[in-house]
């Protein structure tokens, strides 16, 4: 079983606590953090979220030394088209094994904020699918299109209300297909968010746009979420007889079968 979580966070994103050392212990194979990088955040009062990257490179560097090389680098990033060019500039010369693509936030306000229950559902969906299909347009070089229902977590949004917006989501999956980005499956976004429905039928839509390349992800921030539900987003797949998913070394794809 070569296949990872290509989707998790240490103390080197603010939100989360957790250690290398502790993930280390949840398995011998292969790990990936990805840290996070947004600028003018919302969720963090307006500052910037900045992956201190030479102090992840050396932490990685040393546990590598005695961990055969186990651990790989990853960023995700919470684009909004405000701080593109910070974004680009950051990414410069830096070496990642996997980008992660994420719209968090619309530059005032982080979708998961309490501001968006006063709002109409349907206007938040408009704006985040329209800016999700942005930043997939505009950042070149991301690997994986991270949680697509990240804006529409704190509403409750039916698979009916999510059908109206399948012109939306064509428009979003074309792009994700035109860079030849991943589709992440989110299993905190499925399971804890309950919104594994809104997965299938998106799953389903994008296989039948011609999309191939899955990853999945739990997006943990402790090791009680590591690989959390992964048996059940691997059935999920299997259903529609994906038989592998696609990981990312040095930012090259290659498939692990499941
Ligand atoms: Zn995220
Ligand atoms: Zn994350």
């Amino acid at each position: 079983m070569g296949y990872y979580d290509q989707h998790m966070h240490t103390h080197f994103s603010p939100d989360s606590a957790e250690s290398f050392e502790n993930y280390l212990e949840q398995t011998e194979g292969l790990l990936v953090t990805t840290e996070h990088l947004d600028f003018h955040d919302a969720y963090n009062g307006g500052a910037d979220t900045v992956l201190d990257y030479a102090a992840y490179s050396e932490k990685i560097d040393a546990l590598n030394a005695i961990h055969d090389g186990r651990i790989r680098r990853g960023i995700e990033v919470g684009y909004t088209p405000e701080s593109h060019a910070q974004i680009m500039s950051y990414l410069e010369g830096k070496t990642f094994d996997v980008i992660l693509l994420s719209v968090h936030q619309n530059g005032r306000y982080d979708y998961l904020q309490p501001i968006i229950d006063e709002m109409d559902p349907k206007a938040v969906m408009r704006e985040y699918f329209g800016l999700c299909t942005e930043a997939v347009h505009k950042l070149d070089g991301a690997n994986v299109f991270s949680h697509f229902d990240y804006g529409i977590r704190r509403l409750p949004v039916t698979l009916v209300d999510l059908r109206e917006f399948e012109p939306h989501l064509k428009q979003l999956l074309n792009a994700i297909l035109a860079k030849e980005m991943a589709l992440e499956l989110n299993t905190r976004s499925m399971y804890e968010y309950q919104n594994a429905d809104l997965y299938r039928y998106l799953i389903g839509l994008y296989i039948e746009m011609g999309g191939t390349r899955f990853s999945i992800g739990s997006d943990a921030h402790s090791i009680h979420k590591y690989r959390y539900h992964f048996d059940d987003a691997i059935a999920l797949l299997r259903e529609f007889g994906v038989t592998g998913l696609t990981q990312f070394k040095d930012r090259i794809a290659y498939i692990e079968p499941i």
